[in-house]
Protein backbone atom coordinates (compact mmCIF):
# COMPACT_ATOMS: atom_id res chain seq x y z
CA UNK A 1 0.00 0.00 0.00
CA UNK A 2 1.51 3.89 -0.81
CA UNK A 3 0.87 6.17 1.70
CA UNK A 4 0.79 9.60 0.24
CA UNK A 5 2.14 12.80 2.36
CA UNK A 6 1.24 16.26 1.49
CA UNK A 7 3.61 19.06 2.88
CA UNK A 8 4.88 22.52 0.70
CA UNK A 9 8.57 21.20 1.00
CA UNK A 10 9.69 17.51 1.11
CA UNK A 11 12.92 17.60 2.26
CA UNK A 12 15.44 14.68 1.30
CA UNK A 13 18.16 14.15 3.89
CA UNK A 14 17.82 14.48 7.96
CA UNK A 15 21.40 15.96 8.06
CA UNK A 16 22.91 19.18 9.23
CA UNK A 17 21.55 20.50 5.98
CA UNK A 18 18.16 18.78 5.78
CA UNK A 19 17.42 19.38 9.02
CA UNK A 20 18.24 22.99 9.83
CA UNK A 21 16.43 23.97 6.52
CA UNK A 22 13.38 22.05 7.93
CA UNK A 23 13.56 23.80 11.26
CA UNK A 24 14.13 27.42 9.85
CA UNK A 25 10.77 26.64 8.03
CA UNK A 26 8.47 24.40 10.17
CA UNK A 27 9.60 27.90 12.79
CA UNK A 28 8.12 30.23 9.77
CA UNK A 29 5.23 28.04 9.20
CA UNK A 30 5.70 26.46 5.87
CA UNK A 31 5.00 22.94 6.15
CA UNK A 32 8.20 20.32 5.87
CA UNK A 33 8.41 16.82 5.53
CA UNK A 34 12.11 15.33 5.72
CA UNK A 35 12.56 11.61 4.27
CA UNK A 36 15.65 10.42 6.42
CA UNK A 37 16.95 6.90 5.33
CA UNK A 38 18.48 6.11 8.68
CA UNK A 39 16.61 4.80 11.76
CA UNK A 40 18.88 6.52 13.69
CA UNK A 41 21.53 9.95 14.47
CA UNK A 42 24.39 8.12 15.51
CA UNK A 43 27.59 8.76 12.95
CA UNK A 44 30.84 8.62 14.18
CA UNK A 45 33.59 10.18 12.30
CA UNK A 46 30.97 12.58 10.62
CA UNK A 47 31.20 16.46 10.77
CA UNK A 48 32.14 16.94 14.23
CA UNK A 49 34.31 20.00 13.96
CA UNK A 50 31.88 23.34 13.54
CA UNK A 51 33.51 26.69 12.08
CA UNK A 52 32.90 30.04 13.94
CA UNK A 53 30.52 31.39 11.80
CA UNK A 54 28.58 28.39 12.10
CA UNK A 55 28.37 28.30 15.78
CA UNK A 56 27.81 32.35 15.77
CA UNK A 57 24.54 30.75 13.84
CA UNK A 58 23.63 28.20 15.76
CA UNK A 59 24.23 30.47 19.09
CA UNK A 60 21.39 32.79 16.78
CA UNK A 61 18.80 29.93 16.12
CA UNK A 62 19.07 28.80 20.05
CA UNK A 63 20.84 25.68 19.82
CA UNK A 64 23.93 26.50 21.68
CA UNK A 65 21.64 26.47 25.02
CA UNK A 66 20.57 23.32 23.91
CA UNK A 67 23.91 21.71 23.55
CA UNK A 68 25.28 22.65 26.64
CA UNK A 69 27.78 20.66 27.82
CA UNK A 70 27.89 18.54 24.55
CA UNK A 71 30.61 20.50 22.70
CA UNK A 72 34.25 21.88 23.06
CA UNK A 73 35.40 24.89 22.41
CA UNK A 74 38.84 24.75 20.69
CA UNK A 75 41.29 27.78 20.85
CA UNK A 76 43.94 27.05 19.25
CA UNK A 77 45.68 25.54 15.91
CA UNK A 78 49.55 24.02 16.11
CA UNK A 79 50.93 23.37 12.85
CA UNK A 80 54.55 21.46 12.88
CA UNK A 81 56.76 20.32 10.21
CA UNK A 82 59.68 18.59 10.24
CA UNK A 83 59.13 18.29 13.62
CA UNK A 84 59.33 22.14 13.98
CA UNK A 85 56.53 24.09 14.70
CA UNK A 86 56.19 26.33 12.18
CA UNK A 87 52.33 28.14 12.39
CA UNK A 88 50.14 28.76 15.85
CA UNK A 89 46.97 30.06 15.70
CA UNK A 90 45.03 31.54 18.97
CA UNK A 91 41.19 31.91 17.69
CA UNK A 92 40.95 33.66 21.00
CA UNK A 93 42.12 36.42 19.75
CA UNK A 94 39.99 37.10 16.75
CA UNK A 95 37.98 39.90 17.33
CA UNK A 96 34.75 38.14 16.08
CA UNK A 97 31.35 37.67 18.10
CA UNK A 98 31.87 33.78 17.92
CA UNK A 99 35.84 33.40 16.99
CA UNK A 100 36.62 29.91 17.76
CA UNK A 101 35.46 26.80 16.33
CA UNK A 102 34.01 23.89 18.18
CA UNK A 103 33.85 20.13 18.25
CA UNK A 104 30.58 19.11 18.49
CA UNK A 105 29.41 15.51 17.82
CA UNK A 106 26.77 15.21 15.07
CA UNK A 107 24.35 12.51 16.87
CA UNK A 108 24.12 15.88 19.65
CA UNK A 109 23.22 18.20 16.73
CA UNK A 110 20.96 16.55 14.74
CA UNK A 111 19.27 15.13 17.92
CA UNK A 112 18.53 18.74 18.98
CA UNK A 113 17.53 20.31 15.83
CA UNK A 114 15.17 17.30 15.50
CA UNK A 115 13.61 18.30 19.49
CA UNK A 116 13.51 22.23 17.72
CA UNK A 117 11.64 20.54 14.42
CA UNK A 118 9.17 18.88 16.99
CA UNK A 119 8.37 21.66 18.94
CA UNK A 120 6.74 23.15 15.80
CA UNK A 121 4.92 19.75 15.17
CA UNK A 122 1.94 20.79 13.30
CA UNK A 123 4.99 22.32 10.26
CA UNK A 124 7.41 19.49 10.47
CA UNK A 125 7.38 15.87 9.65
CA UNK A 126 10.27 13.96 9.71
CA UNK A 127 10.02 10.00 8.28
CA UNK A 128 13.10 7.51 9.33
CA UNK A 129 13.91 4.53 7.63
CA UNK A 130 12.32 6.52 4.48
CA UNK A 131 14.69 6.04 1.35
CA UNK A 132 14.31 7.99 -1.59
CA UNK A 133 13.76 6.28 -4.88
CA UNK A 134 12.05 8.85 -7.45
CA UNK A 135 11.02 11.96 -8.44
CA UNK A 136 7.87 12.54 -8.86
CA UNK A 137 7.50 14.68 -11.92
CA UNK A 138 4.79 16.97 -14.06
CA UNK A 139 5.40 18.73 -17.12
CA UNK A 140 9.13 18.82 -16.29
CA UNK A 141 8.41 20.21 -12.98
CA UNK A 142 9.62 18.30 -9.72
CA UNK A 143 6.72 17.91 -7.54
CA UNK A 144 7.78 15.38 -4.61
CA UNK A 145 9.29 11.86 -4.00
CA UNK A 146 8.90 9.02 -3.90
CA UNK A 147 10.36 6.47 -1.14
CA UNK A 148 10.63 3.41 0.20
CA UNK A 149 10.39 2.21 3.89
CA UNK A 150 9.73 -0.83 6.31
CA UNK A 151 6.00 -0.14 5.93
CA UNK A 152 5.51 0.01 2.29
CA UNK A 153 5.73 3.08 -0.47
CA UNK A 154 5.34 6.20 0.35
CA UNK A 155 4.74 9.50 -1.68
CA UNK A 156 5.27 12.71 -0.43
CA UNK A 157 3.75 15.78 -2.51
CA UNK A 158 5.10 18.94 -2.47
CA UNK A 159 5.76 22.28 -4.28
CA UNK A 160 9.47 22.44 -3.70
CA UNK A 161 11.56 19.28 -2.99
CA UNK A 162 15.36 20.19 -1.49
CA UNK A 163 18.19 17.49 -2.29
CA UNK A 164 20.02 17.52 1.47
CA UNK A 165 21.19 14.03 0.75
CA UNK A 166 24.77 14.36 1.26
CA UNK A 167 28.22 13.99 -1.01
CA UNK A 168 26.77 10.83 -2.88
CA UNK A 169 23.46 12.23 -3.39
CA UNK A 170 20.69 10.16 -5.01
CA UNK A 171 18.13 12.98 -5.87
CA UNK A 172 21.23 14.69 -7.59
CA UNK A 173 21.19 11.57 -10.07
CA UNK A 174 17.50 11.20 -10.26
CA UNK A 175 17.74 15.42 -11.44
CA UNK A 176 20.00 14.88 -14.03
CA UNK A 177 21.81 17.69 -13.50
CA UNK A 178 25.08 18.15 -14.25
CA UNK A 179 27.99 17.54 -12.06
CA UNK A 180 31.34 17.09 -12.12
CA UNK A 181 33.53 15.38 -9.13
CA UNK A 182 36.75 16.35 -9.17
CA UNK A 183 38.89 13.65 -6.83
CA UNK A 184 41.32 15.20 -4.62
CA UNK A 185 44.83 13.64 -5.31
CA UNK A 186 44.98 11.81 -2.02
CA UNK A 187 42.48 9.99 0.42
CA UNK A 188 42.67 9.97 3.93
CA UNK A 189 42.44 7.16 6.62
CA UNK A 190 40.63 7.78 10.24
CA UNK A 191 40.59 6.40 13.64
CA UNK A 192 40.07 7.39 16.82
CA UNK A 193 42.18 7.16 19.85
CA UNK A 194 42.28 7.96 23.67
CA UNK A 195 42.71 11.47 24.33
CA UNK A 196 46.84 11.91 25.29
CA UNK A 197 47.27 13.50 28.85
CA UNK A 198 49.92 14.95 27.74
CA UNK A 199 47.83 16.93 25.37
CA UNK A 200 45.97 20.55 25.72
CA UNK A 201 42.18 19.53 24.80
CA UNK A 202 41.73 22.90 23.12
CA UNK A 203 44.38 22.52 20.56
CA UNK A 204 43.90 21.33 16.84
CA UNK A 205 47.17 19.42 15.99
CA UNK A 206 48.45 19.41 12.22
CA UNK A 207 51.76 17.40 12.04
CA UNK A 208 54.23 16.95 8.24
CA UNK A 209 56.57 15.06 7.56
CA UNK A 210 57.93 15.20 4.05
CA UNK A 211 54.56 14.70 1.81
CA UNK A 212 52.65 13.21 4.86
CA UNK A 213 50.23 14.52 7.04
CA UNK A 214 48.43 14.16 10.09
CA UNK A 215 45.51 16.06 11.40
CA UNK A 216 44.66 15.02 14.82
CA UNK A 217 41.34 16.51 16.45
CA UNK A 218 40.36 16.61 20.36
CA UNK A 219 36.96 14.78 19.74
CA UNK A 220 34.21 15.24 22.54
CA UNK A 221 34.07 14.26 24.95
CA UNK A 222 37.58 12.37 25.45
CA UNK A 223 39.32 10.97 22.54
CA UNK A 224 40.93 12.66 19.72
CA UNK A 225 40.15 11.92 15.81
CA UNK A 226 43.29 10.85 13.69
CA UNK A 227 43.48 11.29 9.87
CA UNK A 228 46.41 10.91 7.88
CA UNK A 229 46.32 10.95 4.10
CA UNK A 230 47.62 8.22 1.70
CA UNK A 231 47.73 7.98 -2.13
CA UNK A 232 44.64 8.20 -3.92
CA UNK A 233 42.87 4.86 -3.63
CA UNK A 234 46.43 3.35 -1.60
CA UNK A 235 44.03 1.87 1.18
CA UNK A 236 44.55 -1.44 -0.52
CA UNK A 237 48.40 -1.45 -0.83
CA UNK A 238 48.09 -0.18 2.39
CA UNK A 239 46.19 -2.97 3.96
CA UNK A 240 48.10 -5.19 2.31
CA UNK A 241 51.24 -4.05 4.29
CA UNK A 242 48.71 -5.15 7.49
CA UNK A 243 48.41 -3.42 10.43
CA UNK A 244 52.25 -2.35 11.61
CA UNK A 245 52.71 -0.09 8.43
CA UNK A 246 49.99 1.80 9.77
CA UNK A 247 51.80 2.03 13.10
CA UNK A 248 54.50 3.05 11.87
CA UNK A 249 53.05 5.82 9.51
CA UNK A 250 51.68 7.11 12.82
CA UNK A 251 55.03 6.93 14.61
CA UNK A 252 56.61 9.27 12.68
CA UNK A 253 53.43 11.65 12.41
CA UNK A 254 52.77 11.87 16.31
CA UNK A 255 54.94 9.38 18.65
CA UNK A 256 53.20 9.76 21.63
CA UNK A 257 50.65 7.72 20.37
CA UNK A 258 52.52 4.69 19.52
CA UNK A 259 51.09 2.99 22.80
CA UNK A 260 47.53 4.28 21.94
CA UNK A 261 47.63 3.10 18.48
CA UNK A 262 48.93 -0.47 19.18
CA UNK A 263 46.57 -1.50 21.78
CA UNK A 264 43.27 0.47 20.58
CA UNK A 265 43.41 -0.11 16.38
CA UNK A 266 43.81 -4.04 16.25
CA UNK A 267 42.13 -4.33 13.16
CA UNK A 268 41.03 -2.45 9.91
CA UNK A 269 37.76 -2.20 10.91
CA UNK A 270 38.90 0.11 13.78
CA UNK A 271 39.54 2.75 10.71
CA UNK A 272 37.31 4.80 8.12
CA UNK A 273 38.86 5.79 4.75
CA UNK A 274 37.45 8.88 2.98
CA UNK A 275 37.68 9.09 -0.49
CA UNK A 276 38.27 12.78 -0.66
CA UNK A 277 36.69 14.67 -3.66
CA UNK A 278 34.48 18.10 -4.18
CA UNK A 279 31.96 18.51 -6.28
CA UNK A 280 30.74 20.97 -8.58
CA UNK A 281 27.52 21.64 -9.82
CA UNK A 282 26.85 24.28 -11.99
CA UNK A 283 23.03 24.91 -11.23
CA UNK A 284 21.74 23.73 -7.98
CA UNK A 285 18.24 23.88 -9.56
CA UNK A 286 15.48 22.64 -11.34
CA UNK A 287 11.88 23.09 -11.53
CA UNK A 288 10.82 22.13 -8.21
CA UNK A 289 13.47 21.25 -6.61
CA UNK A 290 16.75 22.36 -5.29
CA UNK A 291 19.98 21.20 -3.91
CA UNK A 292 21.58 21.85 -0.73
CA UNK A 293 24.35 21.22 1.17
CA UNK A 294 27.16 18.70 0.05
CA UNK A 295 24.60 17.49 -2.67
CA UNK A 296 25.20 20.72 -4.17
CA UNK A 297 28.60 21.52 -3.04
CA UNK A 298 30.75 18.37 -1.87
CA UNK A 299 34.12 19.84 0.17
CA UNK A 300 37.04 18.05 1.68
CA UNK A 301 37.69 17.94 5.38
CA UNK A 302 40.03 20.27 6.10
CA UNK A 303 39.10 23.11 8.29
CA UNK A 304 35.49 21.60 9.02
CA UNK A 305 33.66 22.96 6.22
CA UNK A 306 31.05 20.64 5.48
CA UNK A 307 28.60 21.43 8.29
CA UNK A 308 29.47 24.84 8.46
CA UNK A 309 28.28 25.41 4.70
CA UNK A 310 24.93 23.14 5.27
CA UNK A 311 24.46 25.29 8.16
CA UNK A 312 24.76 28.55 6.13
CA UNK A 313 22.73 27.02 2.67
CA UNK A 314 19.66 26.10 5.46
CA UNK A 315 19.50 29.32 6.89
CA UNK A 316 20.04 31.20 3.62
CA UNK A 317 17.15 29.45 1.68
CA UNK A 318 14.74 29.47 4.51
CA UNK A 319 13.42 32.82 4.19
CA UNK A 320 13.79 32.68 0.53
CA UNK A 321 11.40 30.04 0.51
CA UNK A 322 8.99 31.11 2.60
CA UNK A 323 8.76 34.77 0.76
CA UNK A 324 8.45 32.64 -2.39
CA UNK A 325 4.98 30.69 -0.59
CA UNK A 326 4.00 33.73 0.63
CA UNK A 327 3.98 35.49 -2.79
CA UNK A 328 1.78 32.50 -3.96
CA UNK A 329 4.40 29.70 -4.14
CA UNK A 330 4.45 29.09 -7.85
CA UNK A 331 6.82 27.17 -9.78
CA UNK A 332 8.24 30.59 -11.44
CA UNK A 333 8.40 31.63 -7.47
CA UNK A 334 10.37 28.97 -6.07
CA UNK A 335 12.83 28.56 -9.74
CA UNK A 336 13.37 32.21 -8.15
CA UNK A 337 14.45 31.92 -5.00
CA UNK A 338 16.30 28.74 -5.57
CA UNK A 339 18.30 30.81 -8.20
CA UNK A 340 18.71 33.86 -5.26
CA UNK A 341 19.96 31.17 -2.93
CA UNK A 342 22.87 29.53 -5.53
CA UNK A 343 23.49 33.53 -6.31
CA UNK A 344 24.10 33.91 -2.34
CA UNK A 345 25.85 31.29 -1.40
CA UNK A 346 28.38 30.35 -4.25
CA UNK A 347 30.89 32.43 -3.84
CA UNK A 348 31.22 31.86 -0.09
CA UNK A 349 31.48 28.07 -0.79
CA UNK A 350 34.03 28.73 -3.76
CA UNK A 351 36.64 30.71 -1.42
CA UNK A 352 36.31 28.03 1.07
CA UNK A 353 37.06 25.07 -1.46
CA UNK A 354 40.01 27.44 -3.31
CA UNK A 355 41.88 27.95 0.36
CA UNK A 356 40.76 24.00 1.06
CA UNK A 357 42.72 23.25 -2.11
CA UNK A 358 45.58 25.50 -1.83
CA UNK A 359 46.01 23.67 1.45
CA UNK A 360 45.84 20.43 0.15
CA UNK A 361 48.77 21.47 -2.21
CA UNK A 362 51.13 22.66 0.34
CA UNK A 363 50.88 19.43 2.58
CA UNK A 364 51.71 17.29 -0.58
CA UNK A 365 54.55 19.26 -1.24
CA UNK A 366 58.15 17.77 -0.59
CA UNK A 367 62.02 18.12 -1.34
CA UNK A 368 62.35 22.03 -2.03
CA UNK A 369 58.55 22.64 -1.76
CA UNK A 370 58.67 21.40 1.70
CA UNK A 371 61.34 24.32 2.59
CA UNK A 372 59.05 26.74 0.73
CA UNK A 373 56.40 25.55 2.64
CA UNK A 374 57.65 25.80 5.74
CA UNK A 375 59.20 29.72 5.23
CA UNK A 376 55.25 30.21 4.12
CA UNK A 377 53.80 28.78 7.30
CA UNK A 378 56.86 31.22 9.02
CA UNK A 379 55.98 34.27 7.45
CA UNK A 380 52.60 33.77 8.12
CA UNK A 381 53.18 32.66 11.77
CA UNK A 382 54.65 36.45 12.56
CA UNK A 383 51.77 38.59 11.56
CA UNK A 384 47.94 38.25 13.24
CA UNK A 385 46.34 40.42 10.89
CA UNK A 386 47.58 37.98 8.05
CA UNK A 387 46.51 34.54 10.15
CA UNK A 388 43.15 36.30 10.39
CA UNK A 389 43.33 36.70 6.53
CA UNK A 390 44.19 32.91 5.80
CA UNK A 391 41.24 31.66 7.62
CA UNK A 392 38.74 34.43 6.84
CA UNK A 393 38.49 31.97 3.55
CA UNK A 394 37.04 29.17 5.82
CA UNK A 395 36.48 30.51 9.32
CA UNK A 396 35.09 34.55 9.46
CA UNK A 397 32.87 34.76 6.10
CA UNK A 398 29.52 35.90 8.08
CA UNK A 399 30.40 37.25 11.14
CA UNK A 400 31.67 40.49 11.40
CA UNK A 401 34.54 41.96 13.55
CA UNK A 402 33.07 42.89 17.25
CA UNK A 403 33.35 42.30 20.74
CA UNK A 404 33.93 38.10 21.27
CA UNK A 405 32.60 35.88 23.57
CA UNK A 406 35.88 33.41 23.80
CA UNK A 407 36.86 34.86 27.39
CA UNK A 408 33.68 33.44 29.12
CA UNK A 409 32.55 30.21 26.73
CA UNK A 410 30.01 28.29 27.36
CA UNK A 411 30.67 25.68 30.01
CA UNK A 412 31.99 22.05 27.74
CA UNK A 413 33.07 19.09 30.28
CA UNK A 414 35.96 19.26 30.00
CA UNK A 415 38.80 21.64 29.94
C1 LIG B 1 34.76 11.04 7.60
C2 LIG B 1 34.19 12.43 7.47
C3 LIG B 1 34.62 13.42 8.34
C4 LIG B 1 34.11 14.71 8.22
N1 LIG B 1 34.51 15.67 9.11
C5 LIG B 1 33.97 16.90 9.03
C6 LIG B 1 34.25 17.89 10.02
O1 LIG B 1 34.97 17.64 10.98
N2 LIG B 1 33.64 19.10 9.89
C7 LIG B 1 32.80 19.40 8.86
O2 LIG B 1 32.29 20.52 8.78
N3 LIG B 1 32.51 18.48 7.92
C8 LIG B 1 33.06 17.26 7.99
N4 LIG B 1 32.70 16.30 7.10
C9 LIG B 1 31.74 16.65 6.07
C10 LIG B 1 30.37 16.72 6.70
O3 LIG B 1 30.05 15.51 7.35
C11 LIG B 1 29.37 17.05 5.62
O4 LIG B 1 29.82 18.14 4.86
C12 LIG B 1 28.03 17.43 6.23
O5 LIG B 1 27.55 16.39 7.04
C13 LIG B 1 27.07 17.76 5.09
O6 LIG B 1 25.78 17.81 5.58
P1 LIG B 1 24.58 17.39 4.65
O7 LIG B 1 23.37 17.51 5.50
O8 LIG B 1 24.65 18.12 3.36
O9 LIG B 1 24.85 15.86 4.27
P2 LIG B 1 24.96 14.59 5.21
O10 LIG B 1 25.48 14.94 6.54
O11 LIG B 1 25.71 13.57 4.41
O12 LIG B 1 23.47 14.13 5.40
C14 LIG B 1 22.76 13.53 4.35
C15 LIG B 1 21.63 12.74 4.96
O13 LIG B 1 20.84 12.22 3.90
C16 LIG B 1 20.48 10.88 4.19
N5 LIG B 1 20.22 10.23 2.89
C17 LIG B 1 21.10 9.92 1.93
N6 LIG B 1 20.46 9.38 0.87
C18 LIG B 1 19.14 9.38 1.19
C19 LIG B 1 17.98 8.95 0.50
N7 LIG B 1 18.03 8.43 -0.74
N8 LIG B 1 16.77 9.08 1.12
C20 LIG B 1 16.69 9.60 2.36
N9 LIG B 1 17.78 10.02 3.06
C21 LIG B 1 18.98 9.91 2.47
C22 LIG B 1 21.69 10.34 4.94
O14 LIG B 1 21.35 9.22 5.74
C23 LIG B 1 22.09 11.53 5.77
O15 LIG B 1 21.46 11.55 7.02
C24 LIG B 1 33.18 15.00 7.20
C25 LIG B 1 32.73 14.01 6.34
C26 LIG B 1 33.21 12.72 6.48
C27 LIG B 1 32.67 11.64 5.56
Amino acid sequence: MTDELTAQVCVVGGGPAGLTLAVELAKRAVSVVVLEQSGHFDRSFRGESVSPDSVWLLDRLGLLDRLEGGYQQMHRMEIMDAGRRVLRADFTRFPYPHPCPVELPQPALLSALAGMGEEHAEHFTLVRRATATGLLEEDGTVCGVRARTPHGEVRVRAALTVAADGRFSKVREMSRLPYTRVPLERDVVWLKLPFPAQWDARTYRIRIQGDQHGLFIPTHPDSVRVGFNIPKGGLKDLRAQGLPALYERLDRLAPELSGAVRSEIRSWSDTSMLDIFTTLVPRWHRPGLVLTGDAAHTLTPILGQGVNHAIIDAVTLAPLVQSAFRAGGTPAQLTRAAERFQHARETSVGKSRALQLRQERLFALHGAGALLRRALYRVVDHSQPLKQRVLAGAYFQLQKPGPHQAAAPRPASRV
